[in-house]
């Protein structure tokens, strides 16, 4: 689904954010990422994501080279990759319902067709009763399982997630990496950057450990 060959990422200022990094995750796969802050984490998401471009080697994304994506192209890429923030980034204006339908009314999706999908979403995730509410009245954990609902809504394959839970109680954390891998046990590939060691032990996945934009060590988990 994605690999990543002899990736670096020199930002300007010649700041080295990641060093020939190589990792193969698999379609159907769930993966940590992990690190210490500046470790290179969300660089690495960016460059995935090709919001950032790599300054050395080759990402592809299931099977196409992304590396040097002419920009034209890159709201293709996007669709395909539902992606999760740590701050939510949910519009404060706009009810639950038009958050989670924002991708699909970008893809010019008709309103009948927009309303069972987001209801489902919404359902998925345990909030189709709050689909009236503005995002302010929800609870942080609710606003950042809207924030996955709006991910998933046109189904993509792949959901990245950058420090989902960076902002929640360890309660609020376990539901929430508990919702992603109900999403990768119906066949969506994930992965997801924390740095809630304990939670990802718990959880038991492969993880990916970043050091100083390196890649240390790659321990396989069976799940
Ligand atoms: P993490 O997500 O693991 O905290 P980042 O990928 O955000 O790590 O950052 C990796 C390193 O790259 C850090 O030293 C950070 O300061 C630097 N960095 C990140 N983004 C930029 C940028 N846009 N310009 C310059 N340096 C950056
Ligand atoms: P219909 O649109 O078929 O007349 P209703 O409006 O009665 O059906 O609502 C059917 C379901 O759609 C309800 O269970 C409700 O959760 C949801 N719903 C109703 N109005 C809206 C709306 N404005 N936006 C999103 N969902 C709605």
């Amino acid at each position: 689904m994605i690999q990543f060959s002899q990736v670096s990422k020199v930002y300007p200022g010649r700041h080295q954010a990641l060093q020939k990094v190589d990792f193969h995750i698999k379609k159907g796969e769930m993966v940590f990422l992990t690190g210490h802050s500046g470790a290179g984490k969300s660089t690495l998401l960016r460059l995935a994501t090709a919001m950032e471009r790599a300054s050395a080697g080759q990402i592809e994304f299931a099977g196409q080279n992304i590396t040097r994506l002419a920009p034209r192209k890159i709201p293709l890429l996007r669709r395909k990759i539902g992606i999760v923030f740590q701050d939510y980034k949910l519009l404060a204006d706009r009810s639950v319902f038009d958050n989670v339908a924002l991708p699909l009314v970008i893809e010019g999706y008709a309103f009948r067709d927009i309303k069972p999908r987001v209801l489902a979403a919404l359902d998925k995730v345990g909030l189709r009763d709050k689909y009236q509410c503005l995002p302010a009245i929800l609870s942080g954990g609710e606003q950042q399982r809207v924030g996955i609902a709006r991910a998933v809504v046109n189904k993509p394959p792949l959901l990245i997630a950058d420090e989902p839970t960076g902002n929640l109680d360890p309660l609020l954390s376990e539901e929430i990496f508990k919702l992603f891998s109900e999403f990768n046990h119906s066949g969506v590939t994930v992965l997801i950057a924390s740095h809630d060691l304990a939670l990802i032990k718990q959880m038991d996945y492969r993880t990916l450990t970043l050091h100083e934009g390196r890649l240390v060590d790659s321990q396989e988990h069976t799940v």
